[in-house]
């Protein structure tokens, strides 16, 4: 049979617009759609060559191959027996999106009989402060998101009727096709895997089930989170369809630097410089933590690098075992610009100090000596 032109099919021009297009394919396939002509064969060909030629006509670039070879550029029967398989490239994705809502997507359809599909898992990212994570927080989300439909109870049937049996696949979601010597099974194009059909849909969800709104949510962050945290709230996600259970929401935690503190797990490190006259004299210093400041004795003759515990100073651990400690890491600081009167003090400070002054550099340049003679 010679396969008529896919423009003739949807009754469009050739240079219609992809809205034009698709507002062609809606008209017609609801006319002739299996439910709405139960045991008519005739009506049943027809949307199968309206899919098909949809599925050409609505994908820019299998338009202009069809523009430009006609059916030959088309690989041979792909669309009719191929094009539905699975989620991906489904023509009726877009057109019967606002329809019939998302149907392959989750893929958590369990059995025949039952429409009820688990809602979609969110997952909404959120940057936090350091101090945040360190000692918890709560945060008011707003989330946009899809809510079973008031009007129709989320069944997606215009109030007062309900979804019927697909012709089609009676009502199994699937059908049977021949491929070499195998049968296999495929969604059913018809009701897209549903099993039912809705032939009135709801003039408010548009079929779907679904209303998308926003809502806030409170979130309690617990003390100790560190970016990559993940927060599930369980029934948060989208709601079901048909019935089905809500997905999750995931947050997903960032944790924004400080600009003195870092982290590492439940440890806080923390950089403080003193000058060579405080290590060399011994000094007593005030260190920030994250609860303000504490003092920190540093004994003579410190070292740049040293590193001093503030117990109990850091994170408190997630699980709830106990509390960290702050590492804080001493570097003494040389004097980048000297006056006249400090330059002479300090040379009369070498010339009484003779080796003295360089405690690490005796053994350090014996070493040397000792490797290259
Ligand atoms: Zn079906
Ligand atoms: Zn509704």
């Amino acid at each position: 049979m010679a396969k008529r032109d896919y423009y003739e099919i949807l009754a469009v021009n050739r240079n219609a617009s992809d809205t034009e297009i698709k507002k062609a394919y809606r008209r017609l396939a609801i006319k002739y759609h299996p439910d709405k002509n139960p045991g008519n064969k005739a009506a049943e060909d027809k949307f199968k060559e309206l899919s098909e030629a949809y599925a050409v006509l609505s994908d820019g670039q299998k338009r202009a191959t069809y523009d430009q070879f006609g059916h030959a550029g088309m690989n041979s029967g792909g669309f009719s027996s191929g094009g539905f398989s699975n989620g991906g490239g489904s023509p009726f994705e877009d057109i019967f999106g606002d329809i019939f809502g998302d149907v392959f997507g989750g893929g958590s359809r369990r059995g025949g009989s039952s429409r009820g599909r688990r809602g979609d898992d969110l997952r909404y990212n959120l940057t936090i402060s350091f101090e945040d994570a360190a000692f918890g927080t709560e945060k008011n989300l707003q989330l946009p998101r899809n809510l079973a439909c008031e009007s129709c109870g989320g069944s997606g049937a215009r109030k007062g009727t309900s979804a019927q049996t697909c012709q089609t696949c009676r009502g199994a979601g699937q059908v049977r096709f021949q491929q070499g010597f195998f049968t296999m099974t495929r969604p059913c194009p018809d009701c897209r895997g549903e099993g039912t059909i809705i032939a009135d849909p709801c003039p408010d969800c548009k079929g779907s089930g679904l209303i998308k709104k926003k809502r806030s949510l409170a979130l309690k962050i617990p003390a100790g989170v560190e970016t990559d945290t993940r927060l599930k709230l369980s029934g948060e996600g989208e709601a079901g369809t048909h019935g089905g259970p809500a997905g999750d929401l995931y947050v997903v935690l960032t944790v924004e630097d400080h600009p003195i503190f870092e982290r590492d797990g439940q440890t806080v490190l923390c950089e403080v410089p003193i000058s060579f006259v405080q290590a060399a004299l011994g000094c007593e210093i005030e260190v920030p933590t994250l609860e303000g400041k504490v003092s920190l004795k540093v004994p003579a003759g410190t070292q740049s690098g040293k590193v001093f515990k503030l117990s109990g100073k850091g994170i408190v651990s997630l699980q709830g075992y106990g509390r960290g400690d702050q590492m804080v890491v001493l570097r003494v600081e040389v004097p980048t610009k000297l006056d006249q009167n400090q330059r002479k003090l300090l040379e009369e400070f070498a010339a009484v100090s003779g080796e003295d002054i360089h405690p690490l550099g005796k053994g350090f340049f014996d070493k040397v000596k000792e490797l290259f003679g």
